[in-house]
């Protein structure tokens, strides 16, 4: 069998969605799953509605998401070049190709493609107009997911515009024969499209490629397909909040296929491993903002230390406001960070849930204050640790943990009765890391002017 050769051709006509990426993904996958080529290809022809700031994003998110062109925009390749916009040269040659073969005809300054069979005149009540219908067999679409599927083209239809420009489905053809395409893997709304993608295909006498129409994507709330509008739909704002993109991969490559169990969480080495198109689902699949954070704080806390405390860096760095944290020395921050690695559901958490370890200057919760001032006599514990801070261990968690419960004994008290106070008087809330941790991290000294200032507050 020849190499596989698939392509993501995009649009360039508005922000890169969800949607886009799991199609260039499917098609990246394909590729390096078969050992094939995975082309990118840019559908510009559209003057009006393309944009170059949107075929930056689109560079931008692919090298991003890590899906590789191995052929395409600036890296090139034999089939170039790969925008639409810049082989018209190409587009007039296949034109005439068409027209020799007799397969066209010029009306109303258009040029036409004509189906081949017997042609009669109807009125058609939709359109209140008459039209040539053509009578045909049904074209006929083997569809690797959608299995068999039959569609009946009986209008001939436009492939040049009057003012000169070839249409979506002529250049759509034109370029998956000339480079050739051998597999056509898209979304299923282009699903209506292939019967007269198929009739070109025969027209050029082009061998067929396979297709695979992929099931869309739900919007996570109603019915209906996600749009570039709905919210979570754009790739760019995971990159800027902070997620990881294996995270964001290993959630795309679920919607609409698995690897035949339930497995979720797969490195990109095992999807490539597993993903075939017999595997995709025909039903559609629904956008799920909860699963994707989920997926994301997986991969944060599977992620090594120093390549977390270097994300979250880069986060802060990435987010003006954030200044504090980074002023903060290497060592603290990068204490202050692994601290947060377990509890936080993404790097966009990181600010809030850090803030008060940067800075003194935090609030305390009055709810909380109140409820922790109500129970037994926390001014008495603040006192007493106050007292004993100096004499405590800080190498370690385990050590601090000895001594607050070594000070509890004293009293004939629990460790339980110190910590709400404690965790009050450093953090101004009663959630977060363990206290023994918050201690360790903060230090002796930020610990005790945090209890005197707290003491003070409470009115001694
Ligand atoms: N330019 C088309 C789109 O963005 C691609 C169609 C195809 O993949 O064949 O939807």
């Amino acid at each position: 069998m020849s190499q596989v050769r698939v392509r993501f051709a995009p649009s360039p006509t508005g922000f890169f969605h969800i949607g886009s990426a799991r199609t260039a993904l499917f098609n990246w996958l394909y590729a390096r799953h078969t050992g094939g080529v995975f082309v990118l290809r840019i559908e510009d022809t559209d003057k009006e509605r393309n944009s170059e700031q949107f075929l930056n994003v689109i560079y931008e998110s692919l090298n991003w998401l890590g899906l590789n062109w191995d052929e395409g925009p600036k890296i090139g390749g034999a089939f170039g070049p790969y925008r639409q916009s810049e082989r018209s040269a190409i587009y007039r040659e296949y034109l005439e190709k068409l027209k020799a073969a007799g397969r066209t005809y010029e009306k109303d300054g258009a040029t036409w493609f004509k189906l081949i069979g017997e042609r009669s005149e109807v009125y058609d009540e939709h359109r209140k107009k008459t039209v040539t219908k053509v009578k045909v067999e049904p074209t006929v679409i083997n569809d690797l997911i959608r299995g068999r599927v039959e569609r009946i083209e009986d209008e001939d239809f436009v492939i040049v515009r009057s003012d000169g420009n070839p249409v979506f489905h002529f250049v759509n053809v034109v370029d998956d024969i000339a480079m050739q395409i051998t597999h056509v893997i898209r979304g299923e709304d282009h699903l209506s499209n292939t019967s007269k993608h198929v009739e070109l295909f025969k027209a050029f006498g082009a061998p067929l490629p396979q297709f695979a129409h992929i099931p869309l994507i739900l919007k996570q709330n109603g019915p209906g397909k996600m749009s570039k509008r709905d919210q979570g739909a754009l790739i760019e704002e995971y990159q800027k909040r902070g997620y990881l993109p294996a995270a964001l991969v290993n959630f795309l490559c679920l919607l609409g296929w698995n690897p035949g169990d339930d497995r979720e969480k797969m490195s990109i080495a095992e999807i490539i491993r597993l993903f075939d198109l017999p595997g995709v689902n025909q039903s559609n699949a629904r956008f799920d903002d909860k699963k994707l954070a989920h997926m994301n704080m997986v991969y944060l806390l599977e992620l090594p230390a120093d390549q977390f405390v270097e994300l979250a860096r880069a986060y802060f760095q990435g987010h003006a406001a954030e200044t504090l944290a980074l002023q903060a020395d290497a060592g603290y921050f990068r204490e202050v960070m692994l601290l947060s690695q377990p509890k936080i559901k993404g790097l966009e958490e990181l600010p809030a849930y850090t803030q008060y370890l940067f800075s003194d200057d935090y609030a305390t919760d009055p709810k909380v204050k109140e409820k922790v001032m109500a129970k037994g006599d926390p001014k008495a514990r603040l006192n007493e640790l106050i007292a004993a801070l100096p004499g405590f261990d800080f190498s370690s968690d385990a050590a601090i943990e000895e001594a607050i419960k070594a000070l509890a004994a004293q009293q004939g008290l629990g460790f339980g009765d110190y910590q709400s106070v404690a965790r009050l008087a450093v953090s101004g809330t009663n959630v977060g890391p363990s206290i023994t941790s918050l201690f360790r991290v903060l230090g002796r000294e930020r610990v005790r002017v945090r209890l005197e200032r707290f003491r003070v507050s409470a009115g001694g």
